[in-house]
């Protein structure tokens, strides 16, 4: 018999909504045209990416003409980052980021660095929360931009982004937030948060993968990204991802309708699921705050476990989970937002983030829990540590 798969996996990525994929379907064929040409067929493709920039746009509060469509939240953190030193650098060459940042940026800032700019990373607190003071502190006359994730990718932490919007208003300088995993799990205004830069991308809420976008506030000098013809208004060249723009629209359609019904069902299947590992499982602790946090993130570190192991034999259970971010996993280094929050190595190396979904049951919370409880015990029975750890505990 085939064994059931429980996905657990959302904050990986998420499989397209069966509407989103009909939506696509005739754009491969029957609406094939490029939306650049002068012939109707074509021309009616053009109708459809400014439906979509519309949709997007009404969904942050923002201008339609501000979004710009890209491959992705790594691309659109890229362009927002790159573009901004280049446009600012004779005002200034300092960046504000946190520590926690995914690798889109923490790379890209690395990159930067080596061109010059100076950057200061944030430390968060126990929960991931980024320090206000310390943020006001690290502001300078040539500070030109400050980029904070909205919520945590791995622990599932939701930042300050109202006052740090506002802070960086005060200041006068730009604000970026990387949205990919809250845009479309939370309500976004770019306006009452005072953000300039937003990245978010189609394949973590059920639309294809390789398709995102970045908004961008009217008036940003922003040079182009991509250089070539007038596509995205000569800012990102290159005949339009018309596939993946109806997608995406069909995605966000569905996250801004259902929105609300999703996040209670979601908050009420990770507390359940956060309980039940806390009181049954001995010796496990939960990373991220407890309250400010995305409503489908669970993320626990099991003392005396190694995370990969857990992994392998929660994927013979049927159970696919995550033990980081996806990109980082396949390396031996602890995740560097779980070294952030103040997690020894040891404690980091058995950690498992289970991110829920649409799809997922109480049931399957359950069938989760159990299946952890005896990994678990059977993982730390085989541990050298943990027989010592029981020893002297005696
Ligand atoms: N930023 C965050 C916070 C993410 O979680 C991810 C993907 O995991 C990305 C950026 C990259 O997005 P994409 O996979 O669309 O390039």
């Amino acid at each position: 018999m085939d064994q059931k798969v429980i996905y657990l996996d959302h904050a990986a990525t998420t499989a397209a909504r069966p509407e989103v994929v009909e939506a696509m379907l005739p754009y491969f064929t029957e609406h094939f045209g490029n939306p650049s040409s002068i012939y109707s067929i074509a021309a009616a493709n053009k109708k459809v990416i400014t439906d979509v920039r519309e949709r997007i746009g009404q969904s942050l509060h923002a201008p339609a003409q501000d979004i710009y469509f890209t491959a992705g939240g790594t691309e659109s953190d890229n362009w927002a980052l790159k573009a901004t030193a280049e446009a600012y650098e004779k005002k200034g060459k300092h960046i504000i980021t946190s520590k926690i940042e995914h690798h889109a940026i923490l790379h890209t800032c690395e990159y930067l660095a080596k061109k010059g700019f100076e950057i200061t990373y944030l430390d968060v607190d126990e929960n991931g929360i980024v320090k206000l003071d310390q943020l006001k502190a690290a502001i300078r006359p040539d500070t030109i931009l400050i980029s904070i994730m909205f919520a945590n990718n791995e622990i599932g932490t939701i930042e300050p982004i109202e006052e740090i919007g506002a802070i960086a208003k005060e200041h006068g300088i730009l604000f970026h937030t990387d949205a990919v995993q809250a845009y479309g799990q939370l309500p976004i205004d770019v306006e009452k948060l005072h953000i300039d830069m937003l990245s978010a991308s189609g394949h973590k809420l059920m639309g294809p993968k390789g398709i995102g976008f970045l908004y961008i506030r009217k008036g940003l000098k922003l040079r182009s990204f991509i250089h070539g013809g007038a596509q995205e208004r000569s800012r990102r060249a290159g005949t339009e991802n018309v596939t993946g723009i109806v997608g995406l629209g069909k995605a966000v359609e569905v996250a801004m309708e259902t929105m609300e019904e999703r996040r209670e069902k979601e908050t009420f299947m990770r507390d359940h699921l956060i309980d039940r590992i806390l009181k049954e499982i001995p010796y496990a602790r939960l990373n991220g705050d407890r309250n400010r946090r995305l409503p489908n993130n669970v993320n626990i570190s099991f003392q005396f476990i190694e995370g990969e192991s857990l992994l392998i034999m929660l994927d013979m259970k049927g159970i696919c989970a995550s033990s980081g971010s996806a990109c980082t996993s396949g390396s031996l280094d602890p995740s560097h937002v779980l070294l952030a929050i103040g997690l020894p190595h040891e404690i980091a190396h058995g950690s498992l983030r289970l991110t829920l979904g649409d799809e997922n049951t109480m049931e399957e919370m359950d069938y989760v829990v159990e299946q952890l409880k005896e990994i678990v015990e059977k993982l730390r029975n085989m541990s050298p540590l943990y027989e010592d750890f029981i020893k002297h505990s005696k």
